[in-house]
């Protein structure tokens, strides 16, 4: 009733909403403007000023922990700025609104022959959430990060002034990777590039090891464009680094144009069935997934040995490739694998971490052990591998990453807790990075060491935004948020 009242006095496209993180585990409550234009998105930066609120800028809200939530505060959802304002076939470049999804582009010009590097498997992620998040896809080793396939943006700043901000442009370092702390990102232009076709052949690859795994990464960084690592986080100590690597490459098919569309159209409405149809499944059948959760140790061995088993199996009797949509490879993880708040139940935990490629047989081992050595390891381990970038944020080096996905008991919460810190710990000391996008517990003290670039970005955002105007729970959270940073440590 009282939100009620209170959204009565407000801008049409304003409401007072709560929201919840994508796991879950975060709740909050917003002031809520849905701008469908500049002016409105000027409005509502200007509604806050006068009533003394910050502004935290929201995509899609694919992040997985605080990235885009601002308890108590407003939230810009750019999701209706989502229109597709040029594409110029020519120079493979495309030109969208911030709230515009990945698939939207693939939708716009695959059957174009033409591809974005540096997707997310979330392709509902929108282009200015993976600009802010720096997103990486499964090619980042080859092709790097969302970074490397931004021509130029449109930023609106803290006093309401919209500067484009090419390659060269001093901010751009900053804005990209930023998390949204310097303004709203208003359009893009991206480089696409072109492909074969629409078709990747998928390749599995069995490792027994981690030597057998890093040796095999080698010869296929070289010969493949795209690969992702399911890692067997219940492996024992001799064998850790047990995986099975899916890599694909791009081959060429002898469709006209006319044909691909129709294949494709069907390859998307594919994609957007096993959505709806695993949302269902798992909103259905999600306490039952809990359940067998709580006997996930004997589960999961038994069906990380049994995948194993069988990829080697199939790579013995030379059955390890297939040819298949690239959008399957790209995308349909995220929508085969149950949403992220079942996967990593109202306790859980998602972290990605990055370490150099110089020690990362030592580091795949370490991160191994600290997940073996839990109550309840990480339901999900995927590798990747990577190359760095400019940015003063930015989670890409030159090395790899592990994903983890952990469901803990609620007797093992603090267990879990206590994992995924060890994790962090030791990926610092290693001087890796935690991405921003999938974290949900980092400190003060991790994010200055992970991230000593932020004093850079700070005296940026002092010159762009001195009000602070534009922050987030996890701005706040690891001591980046203007107004506390006053006060941190030298
Ligand atoms: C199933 C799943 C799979 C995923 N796979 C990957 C993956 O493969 N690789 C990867 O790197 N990530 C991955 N992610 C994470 C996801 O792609 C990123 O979190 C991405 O940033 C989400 O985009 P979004 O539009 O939802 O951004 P949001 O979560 O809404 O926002 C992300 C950041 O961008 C800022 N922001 C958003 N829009 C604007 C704007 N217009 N102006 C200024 N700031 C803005 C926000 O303030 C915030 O800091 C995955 C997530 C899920 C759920």
């Amino acid at each position: 009733m009282q939100m009620e009242n209170e959204n009565q006095t407000l801008p049409g496209f304003m409401r007072w909403q709560e929201l919840t993180s994508l796991v879950g585990s975060i709740k909050t409550r917003s002031l809520v403007a849905r701008p469908k234009t500049i002016e409105q998105c000027r409005e509502a930066l200007s509604y806050c000023r006068q009533h003394n609120m910050t502004i935290c800028v929201r995509g899609a809200g694919r992040g997985y922990g605080d990235i885009a939530l601002n308890d108590g505060h407003a939230l810009l959802d750019m999701s209706s700025m989502n229109r597709i304002l040029g594409f110029d076939e020519q120079s493979a470049q495309i030109t969208v609104e911030a709230g515009t999804r990945i698939i939207d582009i693939y939708q716009m010009v695959h059957h174009r022959l033409l591809t974005l590097h540096a997707s997310p498997t979330e392709s509902h992620s929108s282009v200015a959430g993976a600009i802010c998040a720096n997103v990486n896809g499964k090619d980042a080793w080859h092709h790097g990060s969302f970074s490397h396939q931004i021509v130029r943006l449109t930023l609106l700043l803290a006093s309401g002034e919209a500067i484009s901000i090419d390659r060269s442009h001093e901010l751009f370092n900053a804005v990209v990777g930023g998390i949204g702390l310097l303004g709203v990102i208003v359009d893009a232009t991206l480089q696409l590039h072109p492909v074969l076709s629409p078709y990747v052949e998928i390749n599995r690859f069995p490792a027994t090891d981690v030597d057998a795994l890093l040796a095999t990464m080698a010869e296929i960084e070289k010969s493949h464009d795209a690969l992702v690592v399911w890692v067997d986080a219940y492996a024992s100590a001799s064998r850790a680094g047990r995986s099975v690597i899916h890599a694909a490459r791009w081959v060429e098919s002898c469709e006209t144009e006319q044909q691909r569309r129709k294949i494709l159209e069907a390859g998307y409405k594919r994609l957007e069935d096993h959505r709806r149809f695993g949302l269902a499944l798992h909103e259905r059948f999600g306490p039952i997934l809990s359940l067998m959760l709580h006997i996930q140790r004997p589960i999961l061995n038994v069906f990380n040995r049994l995948y194993y088993a069988m990829g080697q199996i199939l790579y013995r009797m030379k059955r390890f490739s297939n040819t298949e949509l690239f959008l399957r490879f790209g995308f349909e993880a995220s929508f085969t694998v149950p949403p992220a708040h079942l996967v990593c139940g109202p306790r859980g935990y998602t972290v990605q971490l990055t370490f150099p490629r110089t020690g990362a047989r030592e580091a795949i081992v370490e991160l191994m052990e600290i997940c073996r050595s839990s109550p309840c390891p990480p339901v999900t381990s995927i590798l990747r591998a990577h190359k760095p970038d400019d940015c003063l944020i930015s989670f890409s080096e030159d090395g790899y990453s592990l994903n983890f996905e952990f469901h803990p008991k609620k007797r093992h919460e603090a267990a879990s807790r206590e994992a995924v810190d060890r994790l962090i710990d030791a990926t610092v000391r290693r001087g890796g990075k935690v991405h921003l996008a999938k974290d949900q517990v980092l400190t003060p003290e991790q994010f200055y060491r992970v991230y000593p670039r932020y004093r850079e970005l700070l005296e940026i955002k002092q010159r762009l935004d001195p009000d602070g105007l534009f922050t987030s729970d996890l701005a706040r959270r690891v001591g980046i948020d203007p107004v506390l940073n006053k006060q941190r440590p030298e």
